[in-house]
């Protein structure tokens, strides 16, 4: 078997990107993926210094979703997910966003540390890289007990594309402690682990999490993941997913899993 999903994709609808749905739709079949997910982003009050705002018309979206699972409904099964950029101030709103739209699937997402984005580089100004990693990973773990209405935890992790020596000095035993209990909830909580391709995109020669922590998951007993290439344009769609393929089953994984109306559905690696 090979990976024939996608579970995390970005359209226009995201600020950060400017592909048009029906563009990521087209690559993906020609791709030959049987399932993909639209995971656009929302970050209700995303700091208005970066210039982005990464909120979007919910009916405009489920529309052109529609209008596209049927146009191309023998040819891929398209999916309505929703990547939240998850922030304690802003719990109540998301609470109220589910409770009033319906998703496939919601991914629970750290993007800023202490409203800072380690994007930029005044996040790095008055800390180390381990402080700014550590920093992250608190923050992660805080957000993942503060939202457990979602599905998957989202590119554990991605906080080592940002450091100044990116994961050069990066290793899972150096962070494991902040790490571990990341994986513990989740095997607790019963929610997926993402593993986002993105990594290699940054060429970090790995997905997100690091290969060791996925070994890490599995030995714990972490079986739960979803496989989702994070692409912005077409070329990303499904990034090196048969590198990511191999790892998984040399680890030992056997399965994957994509949703529908928020419920799990196994697929085989
Ligand atoms: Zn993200
Ligand atoms: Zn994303």
């Amino acid at each position: 078997m090979a990976i024939i999903a996608d579970f995390h994709l970005h359209s226009i609808f995201s600020d950060d990107c400017s592909t048009p749905m029906e563009d990521m739709v087209k690559q993906s079949i020609e791709l030959g993926l049987k399932y993909i997910c639209f995971t656009d982003h929302l970050d209700y009050d995303f700091p208005k210094k970066y210039g982005n705002i990464f909120e979007f018309n919910i009916p405009n979206y489920y529309n052109e979703i529609n209008r596209l699972k049927e146009k191309y409904e023998s040819k891929i099964n398209i999916y309505t997910g929703i990547e939240l950029g998850i922030k304690e101030e802003v719990i109540e709103r998301l609470d109220t966003l589910l409770a009033f739209n319906k998703f496939d699937f919601v991914l629970n997402s750290t993007h800023l540390v202490s409203n800072f984005d380690p994007y930029y580089l005044e996040f790095w100004k008055d800390k180390t890289e381990r402080e700014g990693y550590c920093k992250y990973f608190d923050t992660y773990y805080s957000n993942i007990c503060l939202f457990p209405k979602c599905d998957a935890h989202a590119h554990l992790d991605y906080i080592v594309r940002y450091g100044a020596n990116k994961n050069k000095n990066y290793s899972y035993i150096d962070y494991k402690e902040y790490i571990d209990r990341i994986l513990d909830y989740t095997i607790a909580a019963k929610k997926m682990l993402e593993i986002n391709t993105a990594g290699f995109k940054y060429g970090l020669k790995n997905p997100h999490p690091h290969i060791d922590i996925l070994e890490a998951f599995y030995k714990k007993g972490g079986r739960l993941i979803t496989i989702g290439s994070d692409a912005h344009s077409p070329e990303h769609i499904s990034f090196k997913f048969d590198e990511t393929c191999k790892i998984l089953k040399d680890i030992g994984f056997k399965n994957y899993y994509i949703f529908a109306e928020r419920k799990p559905i196994e697929l085989e690696l």
